[in-house]
């Protein structure tokens, strides 16, 4: 079951004392339940039946005494027995179970009096004798009736209603006096000297304790911060789609240990958004029950703010590194090929062809070497102009380069002059390649004119000989093919012409 609040406990005990006080009053007779007017009623009809019997009495008509008492218990409910007690001691008069109704052993005091009432009866100026009525008690016999008394109502009343008033008075109380009394000053004084900002909570989230450094965050004294609940203070969710500010207090409120990371939180103070790191801790009574948390929040916006500007940093750099690397590949490429014909320049064909070079002659291999001259290119500007010269140019640039494979170099040797270096191919594979181009070219499509190339292959193993050599053999065969009638492919050694 659960336990009560301490709250309800209190109020409970209070309104359990204005009982005992209401209690007290009733018993010293203070709180009466109308007793009194029922005793002067009730007497005021032993008077008229006293007056009447004095008249019976004072002739010693017995007999009319008796009539009298008798229609006295028969016409009123409340009066139980009643009887006429002669002074002489003579015989009693009586009307019901006097002598069962009007004891001689005390009845309870509280009614005492309301109960039996008696009245002097007269005969002339003499006292006759006594009028005595038995009543009935004005409220039930036991328990039950004790709860029907006017005072019980009220007592019950009062405890209810009491309940009720210092409940509510109460809580309101708890949340304006001074909350800090439930934290002890030695424990105070501990967390003052915390560099990081420290609240105590209760389980309703209300904080108990605001320690210095957080309440000089806020410009405010750690006496303004108590009372106020954790949802009060300023905070602030830079990304909204995170979720609502309750969300982010109850992730914040989940105990971690230190070494857990834990989302930094943020709050807005004096219209500044400063950045904190929260860690909570439960406190918890003796018996493990919750009894609230702490939780600090220690301030790392500079920290923030420095991280931030490294990242931004960071990414600048990683940008213009970007960016330096891209002009560095255009400043390669600008500096390693033809401009016109996107072909390799001598210079850097020279380097790339050395290295081959040198790695064919370490893995003994054959390297080729193609010459490409375009045929009659004089007459091509002559007879159409330099930028048709220029356009032939590229579109054959074009063919050399989309059909060499990656390991292959294509150079523009000069003018309207290319050189091919095949890395992985025999002599018959160089032959093939070459006459492959042959027949590219022979088939590119012009307005007015076709065009041709000869070709001069030369293949060697890379231990044989040096690269020029092999260069000046291709420009042999290029020779010998441009002699032997053009567009042809003529391979170093062999001396003859694969395709005429
Ligand atoms: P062959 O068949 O014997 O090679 O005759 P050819 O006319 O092709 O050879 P030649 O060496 O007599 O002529 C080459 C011409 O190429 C001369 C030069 O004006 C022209 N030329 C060189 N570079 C360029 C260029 O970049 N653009 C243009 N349009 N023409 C160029
Ligand atoms: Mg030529
Ligand atoms: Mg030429």
């Amino acid at each position: 079951m659960k336990r009560l609040g301490t709250t309800t406990r209190i109020a409970f005990a209070m309104s359990m004392w204005s009982a005992v006080v209401l209690l007290g009053l009733r018993i010293c007779g203070i709180l009466d339940d109308g007793n009194q007017e029922v005793i002067r009623q009730r007497t005021r009809l032993c008077e008229t039946i006293a007056v009447s019997c004095s008249q019976f009495a004072s002739r010693g008509d017995h007999d009319g005494v008796r009539v009298v008492l008798a229609s006295l218990v028969k016409r009123n409910a409340d009066v139980l027995s009643a009887a006429c007690r002669p002074r002489s001691g003579g015989e009693l008069l009586t009307a019901g179970d006097h002598e069962n109704f009007w004891p001689t052993v005390d009845e309870p005091l509280i009614n005492a009096s309301v109960n039996r009432i008696s009245v002097t009866v007269m005969a002339g100026k003499e006292p006759w004798g006594q009028v005595e009525i038995a009543f009935k008690p004005p409220v039930e016999a036991g328990i039950q009736g004790l709860f029907f008394t006017p005072s019980a109502r009220v007592i019950v009343l009062a405890v209810f209603f009491n309940l009720l008033g210092f409940l509510y008075t109460l809580r309101r109380c708890f949340c304006r006096l001074d909350p800090a009394q439930a934290v002890p000053d030695r424990v105070r004084a501990a967390l003052n000297t915390l560099a990081e900002g420290v609240l105590v909570l209760d389980s309703n989230r209300r904080i108990m304790l605001a320690n210095e450094a957080i309440a000089a965050l806020f410009e405010e004294s750690p006496d303004s911060l108590q009372g106020k609940t954790i949802r009060d203070l300023p905070w602030h969710r830079e990304d909204e789609g995170l979720g609502s500010v309750d969300d982010m207090i109850d992730e914040l409120l989940v105990p971690r240990s230190h070494d857990e990371d834990t989302l930094p939180v943020h709050l807005r103070i004096g219209g500044l958004i400063r950045t904190f790191k929260p860690n909570a801790s439960p406190i918890e009574d003796r018996d493990g029950a919750s009894r609230g948390t702490l939780l600090s929040l220690d301030d790392i916006t500079v920290l923030a703010q420095r991280t931030r500007e490294l990242r931004e940093t960071m990414s600048e750099l990683e940008r213009s590194r970007g960016e330096i690397q891209e002009q560095n590949e255009q400043l390669r490429y600008l500096a390693t090929r033809d401009p016109m014909t996107g072909c390799l320049n001598r210079r850097s064909f020279f380097e790339l062809a050395a290295t081959t070079w040198q790695e064919a002659g370490e893995a003994a291999r054959e390297v080729s070497v193609i010459m490409v001259d375009v045929d009659h290119f004089k007459s091509i500007n002559d007879q159409h102009g330099h930028a048709t010269g220029d356009e032939v140019l590229k579109r054959v640039a074009s063919v050399l380069l989309e059909t060499a494979r990656d390991t292959d170099f294509v150079c523009r040797f000069g003018g309207e002059e290319f050189c091919v270096l095949l890395t992985h191919d025999s002599e018959a594979g160089a032959a093939a390649f070459a006459e492959k181009l042959r027949a590219a070219i022979e088939g590119l499509q012009f307005a007015q004119l076709s065009v041709t190339a000869s070709f001069g292959c030369a293949t060697s193993l890379a231990t044989e000989a040096e690269i020029e050599t092999l260069l000046e053999s291709a420009d042999q065969s290029l020779y010998k093919a441009k002699r032997s009638g053009r567009n042809r492919v003529v391979c170093a050694e062999r001396g003859e012409t694969v395709n005429a």
